[in-house]
């Protein structure tokens, strides 16, 4: 794909994000495991080839057609993946030939059917969410077969009404086989912003951003934000950057930050781990697929039944992750410990994984490295004098 130098997006190279690699950036504070959040997603832009990309996403939410923004991406030569509704749809078919005329330019992917939030029995920016799971199923499938209808591709990526999810609506939306798409950049705060404002958030996107805007409400100033020149000083890939120092400029997760307290808990337990813990996991999930995560555990029993040693760990996408391993004093330098960790390996092997890793701080490295695994990092003073060791195997 070939670099486009456009409008108020300098240098970058904007890319559709049904080809793109994503790395999560992070996501919106969340009270409880059913509060919603905002997944925060960048490009993987790693490799060389992929430093300077941009993925600009517009939705069409309802209401309008912003033609002077799609005359605009066309006119520069920007793709763009766009989020639509079934009722935008269905109000729009000239635009959509329009669209469809362009397949180079443009994909269609789905923001549902009603423009109903995936948020059930809540609010979110004023819109009332689904009323329960069956709604938001129908929310995304409906809008599922709209785009297929409209566009004649089954859509990869599901992004809500309001771009946030609790977690139950976000396992639908795995189960269903679809993936969340986030953003990094708010270029637009929901089309209500004049174009010198679309333009300035537009020369702050650095590479890896996913800018998110609209494409359905004409009046306000994305259009023409998005036809903006650059500034002088941000021509250049270097002045680009040094005129961004760190920002990421998601208003809507500083939005949520405001309304939340931080307490420290004296005592944390299993419970609040698992609440804090839930959010994280439905949006790994939703973004990398379910981790198929199980614990593994190995029990050493002695004469009398009673435990005194044996592996604890997890298995989870394709990894089996040896937490602790203990061999009783009694039945050291046996080969114990090699017989429970080549069992470890062997149930993960049973469970589908592919490899192992394992980390140890007190000279158990030698012992690891003897079954085949290698060191790929160490933290040095972990504990104070020793050096704490991650070492890891290819089980297949
Ligand atoms: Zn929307």
């Amino acid at each position: 794909m070939k670099s486009v130098n456009a409008g108020a997006l300098p240098g970058l190279r904007i890319v559709l994000l049904t080809l793109a690699l994503l790395l999560p950036a992070g996501v919106g504070a969340a009270s409880d495991s059913a509060a919603p959040f905002e997944p925060h997603q960048r490009l993987d832009v790693a490799s060389r080839a992929h430093a300077q990309d941009v993925a600009l996403t517009l939705d069409a939410c309802g209401g309008a057609y912003d033609q002077e923004l799609i005359a605009t991406l066309l006119r520069l030569r920007v793709p763009a993946t766009l989020f639509v509704t079934k009722r935008w749809l269905d109000r729009h078919g000239t635009a959509v030939r329009e669209l469809r005329a362009h397949p180079e330019l443009f994909e269609l992917e789905n923001h549902g059917s009603q423009h109903v939030p995936a948020v059930i029995g809540r609010r979110l920016y004023g819109m009332q969410g689904a009323p329960d799971g069956a709604g938001v199923t129908r929310e995304i499938v409906d809008g599922a077969q709209a785009v297929l209808q409209a566009s004649g591709h089954r859509p990869d990526w599901y992004r809500g009404a309001g771009a946030a999810y609790d977690r139950a609506s976000l396992q639908i939306v795995t189960q269903l086989g679809y993936r969340v798409a986030g953003f990094s950049l708010n270029a637009d705060q929901g089309a209500t912003l004049g174009a010198a404002a679309v333009a300035r958030r537009l020369r702050q996107a650095k590479p890896g951003e996913i800018v998110i805007a609209h494409m359905n409400r004409p009046a306000w100033g994305t259009a023409r934000g998005f036809g903006r020149r650059p500034a002088r000083s941000a021509r250049s890939r270097a002045d680009l950057r040094q005129a961004v120092p760190g920002g990421r400029g998601v208003a809507g997760a500083r939005r949520q930050a405001d309304a939340v307290n931080i307490d420290l808990v004296a005592e944390p337990d299993e419970a609040l781990r698992r609440a804090i813990a839930a959010p994280l996991l439905a949006f790994n999930a939703a973004l990398a697929g379910p981790s198929g995560h199980r614990p593994l555990a190995l029990v050493v029993r002695g004469a009398d039944g009673g435990v005194c040693g044996g592996l604890w760990g997890a298995t989870a996408y394709g990894w089996l992750y040896t937490q602790m391993l203990v061999v009783p004093e009694p039945a050291r330098g046996r080969g114990l410990g090699r017989d429970l960790m080549l069992a470890a390996e062997a149930e993960a092997r049973g469970r589908g994984c592919t490899h192992a890793w394992v980390d140890t701080q007190f000279g158990a490295r030698a012992f690891y490295e003897r079954l085949g695994y290698t060191v790929f990092g160490s933290l040095p003073d972990y504990p104070p004098g020793f050096c704490r060791s991650f070492l890891q195997k290819a089980l297949v």
